[in-house]
């Protein structure tokens, strides 16, 4: 499961992987913690044999062919099923975009350069492939535009300008589809589950799940009043998956894991203990980060991070919107505020959008990955439109709110400009084709932004009970309206 999945500083569940990328040095500290409960004893135990293995494979050096071919034997020996072919949904990225279009975006996507380990370009082809720096694989061929050749006007081009010039001034959102995300769920059974929920010491709470639904429905209002059809990915409390928790699963799930895991750390150093065989799967076997990707405990995670988040996203690319808005609300949880769902006493408070990008060294070790990157690094119009989105919606939080620009991205983000961070939240890297926006509006554990929000003015109606609402939501909703409309006006 990668961290970079969830947004909010105070999410659950900690990846551990050191980013060494590109090469095979390996550590073991993430499996140490779990191995040092096992008891003393004069024979080595099943956990000590691996390890003095682990140990010695440190100076194993194993060709890329040896650690594809040996990946491959685990994944299927592990009944992981094979992959779909990419190059049949990726054929309509072809001549879409430039060489040099191409490598200004390539740096937002992939900072670090891990995607070289897969990927070549020349001036008339993007090709990837699925064995790792052996490159003997084809994933997919994407042709390329020549120097000189004009981009291909897209659709969202064709309606983002139509709407900016011929819609009238008081429906300027007229002809346009726009998705809105409420982020988590927001009930009490989930709130527990997502950690998303904040206590005053006083007795007060806030849910984040609540938070995003009440400024989406308030948003919604708005934007089908200046004539946009919109779509809520969920109106009620809870989940966007119809799939009932305990029904999830979980072998399918972790088998899932186990591939995207295929890059980490862990797993490129238990590949060197043994050659294609048995040996090798018991290895696999032995290890706790293998044998977590299966326990029980993770059935809420995988739900939460991989069910709901690809319903929102079926529902999404279904509706072929021309602009996406992901709404969240973030925490900041100082040292010594461990647990996290408290208030920051210190006080943090501040905006930002992440657009998508900053994928890390294991986030790439799938088909499907690899096909999201490709998507945006080939579709030119929507990138500079995310950005564009990005821009109007935060600057128009940061104005009416009296909100600064956040200087922390989280997780594996980086700066694109003020304001705006690259980072490969699930939505930002499967949504593709429009703008996409994903909202961190503000940090609803500072205190002074708790009280704002606390300040119940309001009532609304969330499937049949009162949930009240503040002033200040309101403002928000305010904001985010007006970023979107600027946003469209800037295609005039
Ligand atoms: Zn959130």
């Amino acid at each position: 499961m990668k961290a970079s999945d969830e947004s909010c500083t105070n999410a659950g569940w900690s990846h551990v992987t050191s980013l060494l990328a590109g090469c095979l040095i390996f550590t073991l500290a993430s499996t140490h913690s779990a191995w040092a409960t096992v008891d003393e004893a004069v024979k080595p135990t099943a956990a000590e044999t691996l390890m003095t293995l682990l140990e010695a494979a440190k100076l194993i050096q194993l060709s890329p062919q040896e650690i594809y071919s040996r990946t491959q034997s685990v994944l299927e020996h592990f009944g992981v099923p094979a992959e779909a072919e990419s190059q049949s949904v990726l054929a309509e990225r072809s001549s879409q975009q430039t060489l040099e279009g191409l490598q200004a975006i390539l740096p937002i996507m992939d900072p670090d350069h891990f995607l070289d380990h897969y990927i070549e370009t020349n001036a008339t082809v993007f090709t990837g492939y699925q064995d790792r720096d052996s490159k003997e694989l084809h994933d997919f061929v994407i042709s390329l535009l020549s120097e000189g050749q004009a981009l291909p006007v897209t659709r969202l081009e064709t309606r983002l300008k139509k709407a900016a010039t011929q819609n009238p001034a008081n429906l300027p959102l007229k002809g346009l589809k726009i998705a809105l995300d409420p982020g988590h769920m927001g009930n009490t059974f989930w709130d527990e589950k997502t950690g998303k929920i904040v206590y005053h010491p006083d007795g007060r709470k806030l849910s984040e799940g609540v938070l995003n639904l009440q400024t989406v429905l308030l948003l919604e209002k708005r934007l089908t009043a200046l004539g946009a059809e919109v779509l809520v990915t969920h109106r009620e409390l809870g989940p966007v998956s119809a799939l009932p928790l305990n029904d999830l699963p979980l072998v399918e799930f972790a088998r899932r894991e186990l591939r995207s895991s295929s890059a980490d750390l862990w797993f490129q150093a238990l590949l060197k203990t043994a050659p294609i065989g048995n040996p090798l799967y018991a290895a696999f076997e032995a290890d706790s980060n293998f044998n977590k990707l299966f326990a029980e405990s993770h059935r809420a995670d995988y739900f939460i991070l991989r069910a709901d988040l690809d319903a929102r996203t079926d529902l999404i690319n279904r509706f072929a919107p021309d602009l996406t808005l992901i709404i969240h609300y973030d925490t900041m949880d100082p040292e010594g505020l461990t647990s996290g769902g408290g208030i920051n006493k210190s006080g943090w408070n501040r905006t930002k959008v992440y657009v998508p990008g900053s994928f890390s060294v294991d986030e790439f070790s799938s088909r499907e990955d690899r096909a999201f990157v490709a998507r945006h690094l080939t579709s030119p119009f929507s990138w500079d439109a995310s950005r564009k989105l990005g821009r109007s919606v935060v600057r128009e939080l940061s104005d009416q709110l009296g909100l600064e620009f956040d200087r922390f991205g989280g997780g594996n983000s980086r700066q694109v400009e003020p304001g705006i961070f690259s980072r490969n939240l699930a939505l930002n890297r499967k949504i593709f084709g429009h703008a996409v926006s994903y909202v961190e509006v503000a940090y609803y554990n500072d205190p002074k932004e708790f009280n704002r929000l606390h300040d119940y003015a309001h009532d609304m109606d969330i499937g049949g009970k009162n949930y009240p609402y503040s002033e200040r939501l309101v403002n928000i909703a305010d904001a985010l309206e007006n970023g979107v409309v600027k946003f469209v006006q800037t295609y005039r």
